[in-house]
């Protein structure tokens, strides 16, 4: 019998949302931030009280309006997105429009199945992918180079060269390049959040009173919201993520929005409280 995948329904406004869990690995706190000294993780665990083992979590996020289908994100290669879509009863050629926030692996892995779906790529992201290649693909790989196994390190390589040379060519007449701040889908805009990798974008949702802010990787756990602001070691320009982790944060607790983070534990969902020591993320049931 075929597992059963984890998918999490809410509605947003007039949206009907549901969060696939598309992989789950367990991970420890040691490990996602082996370039912070020992003794300032504990005493962050010991402020936020989460525990070092965690899970790193792939959520991808799916929202229906009517007939519309709208996806964020296209999931890990060999993930269980599209068997969370066939739970729904969704199959990829229903997939109207598919948002792009990064090219990562783990959100680019069935762009070329959803064929039917026009893809809105950040303007920025694009302009660096097409100007900036070797940079690019540098971007991610020099973070693991002499700290993983060279196949793995060249495997990141080719995975990014493969994006800007055939993969985003091969979408190009169906590619809908979107200005930061401008809205599109109606309710949709990117937030320029170029730390985590340089092509990487924030994602805000409205619908009627009610906003969605989809943090994507710039944060997975509440230890990353205390001050100073960490960031973990999968972050290519570090300075800048702890810069807009408060931004972010902030802009969602002005909005009281829904917060959504793609590597959050499942089904990565959470309101964001200021707090004397930076922020909390609070479960959705606590805050409402
Ligand atoms: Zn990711």
């Amino acid at each position: 019998m075929e597992n059963t995948i984890n998918v999490h329904s809410f509605e947003l406004g007039d949206y009907k949302c549901s969060v696939i869990q598309d992989f789950d690995q367990p991970w420890t706190v040691w490990e996602l931030f082996s370039n912070v000294p020992k003794d300032e993780l504990e005493a962050k665990l010991r402020e936020t009280g989460e525990d070092p083992g965690i899970r790193r979590c792939g959520n991808v996020l799916l929202l229906q309006l009517g007939t519309n289908n709208i996806l964020v994100d296209a999931g890990l290669p060999d993930g269980n997105l599209l068997q969370g879509l066939e739970q729904l009863g969704i199959t990829p050629r229903d997939i109207d429009s598919l948002v792009l926030t990064h090219a990562d692996m783990d959100h680019v892995g069935y762009l070329d199945i959803f064929d039917k779906a026009t893809v809105y790529f950040p303007e920025k992201a694009y302009t660096m992918w097409t100007t900036n290649e070797d940079m690019m693909i540098d971007e991610l790989a020099r973070l693991f180079q002499g700290k993983a196994p060279i196949e793995q390190v060249k495997g990141m390589e080719a995975q990014r060269r493969k994006f800007a040379q055939e993969v985003l060519p091969s979408i190009s007449a169906r590619l809908s390049r979107v200005k930061e701040g401008e809205a599109f889908l109606n309710d949709f805009t990117f937030i320029e959040s170029g730390g985590h990798r340089s092509d990487h974008h924030a994602l805000e949702v409205r619908s009627g009173d009610h906003t969605l802010l989809h943090v994507v990787d710039t944060f997975r756990l509440s230890l990353q919201l205390t001050k100073p602001h960490l960031a973990c070691r999968f972050d290519t320009y570090q300075g800048l993520v702890k810069a807009i982790i408060p931004l972010l944060a902030k802009r969602a607790i002005e909005k009281h929005a829904i917060v959504l983070g793609t590597h959050i534990t499942f089904p990565g969902l959470c309101q964001l409280e200021e707090a004397e020591n930076g922020f909390v993320m609070k479960p959705l049931a606590e805050v409402n």
